[in-house]
């Protein structure tokens, strides 16, 4: 019986924008005209402009600009920057991106810093110049390199950084698109993605050949109100199992783990709860953890409380201390009481309850 306190399992519907744009140049290409064409067969009207430039409104209450921005869904052409792949460990070894922004409402959302403007979001049509930069960056990668367990996976490919895949697939099929291409790619690679969604039907009868890895994004059902807009927690576990049944290596990504009061209860509950639904897992399923504690920057938390001011995720800094990038950003990261406190309860609970679960890494 997994701990859901809330009363009965409904499934998140999906995505359905209010609004849907696509540019004049996003029209010149086969997946943009595709995900016009899915936009209206589920039914939402399609504008499709006569030139690049967004129509969107300026100077409107910051409240309304959000929530106006969150349901819309721009297909957009790529820029080339986008085409010159990012190092993005730990997680991979390189960043594909099939779009930015999300549909959701987290309140640590990783976004917050990084989404210039209102937080549409915008969905690349240039899908084949994506897939197209990629075999250039085969064999080419750090984290892959520096272990041998990593280096079974192959080169890998993070397609999470700035984007839900799986939220918007409904509307844009754009991940499915990529799956079906890494199951063509013949070499040593691995597709990743991670969601806090669970409607992976269109996933499931993919020809993947094994190299897209699905990890489910999880906090404990005490912590949802965080996680606005996705699907509940048991859902993404369901969803999970599924996709491990169907052939696909999986993994969880316990992320952020938030110190909150109560949270060794709540995460003790959670590793429990995937216990009972991941046990006995094919032998492909290979299942890996990959354990990210909550940060966050000075941006993003003014982005944060302009978005969520109800919110009452901690940022006051407290339990908190100060951690520069290499590039010289600065981070709030937990303190080195609070750190060895969650990393010890997590390695301790996922070593006697999860022993089939190999970890990625912590951070
Ligand atoms: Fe942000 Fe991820 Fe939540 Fe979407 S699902 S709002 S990208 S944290």
């Amino acid at each position: 019986m997994l701990h859901d306190p809330r009363p009965a399992l409904r499934s998140t519907p999906i995505w359905r924008p209010k609004r849907v744009l696509v540019t004049a140049s996003a029209q010149a290409y086969p997946h943009g005209r595709s995900i016009a064409e899915r936009a209206e067969a589920l039914g939402l009207t399609v504008e499709r402009l006569r030139s690049d430039r967004l129509p969107l409104e300026r100077g409107e209450d910051p409240r309304k600009a959000y929530a106006r921005a969150k349901s819309t869904l721009a297909v957009v052409v790529a820029p080339p920057s986008k085409l010159r792949l990012q190092p993005i460990a730990p997680s991979a070894d390189w960043r594909v991106d099939l779009a930015e922004g999300c549909p959701a409402h987290c309140s640590y959302c990783y976004l917050a810093g990084s989404l210039k403007g209102p937080p549409i979001t915008r969905v690349y049509a240039n899908l084949s110049e994506i897939t197209g930069a990629l075999p250039s960056y085969l064999g080419q990668g750090v984290v892959t390199s520096r272990s041998a367990e990593r280096a079974a996976e192959g080169t890998t490919f993070e397609a999470s950084c700035y984007t839900d895949p799986l939220g918007i697939e409904p509307v844009t099929g754009s991940l499915s698109a990529l799956i079906s291409w890494f199951g063509r790619w013949d070499a040593p690679v691995q597709l990743r993605f991670t969601t806090k969604f669970a409607s992976v039907d269109p996933l499931l009868d993919l020809d993947h050949r094994g190299r897209t890895r699905m990890r489910a994004s999880l906090n404990p059902d005490a912590f949802a109100r965080f996680e606005g807009g996705t699907s509940r927690v048991a859902e993404r576990l369901q969803a999970l199992r599924r996709m491990a049944e169907a052939g696909y290596p999986i993994g969880l990504t316990i992320a952020p783990i938030i110190a909150a009061d109560g949270w060794e209860d709540a995460y003790g509950g959670l590793i429990a709860d995937i216990a009972a639904v991941l046990g006995e897992l094919p032998a492909s399923a290979d299942p890996t953890v990959e354990l990210i504690t909550h940060r966050y920057t000075p941006g993003s938390k003014a982005v944060l409380e302009s978005w969520y001011p109800g919110s009452d995720l901690d940022m006051t800094g407290a339990q908190r201390r100060e951690k520069r990038t290499r590039f010289g950003a600065v981070k709030q990261v937990y303190d080195a009481p609070t750190m060895a406190a969650l990393r010890r309860f997590f390695e301790t609970e996922i070593a006697a309850r999860l022993p089939a679960m190999r970890v990625l890494y912590w951070t």
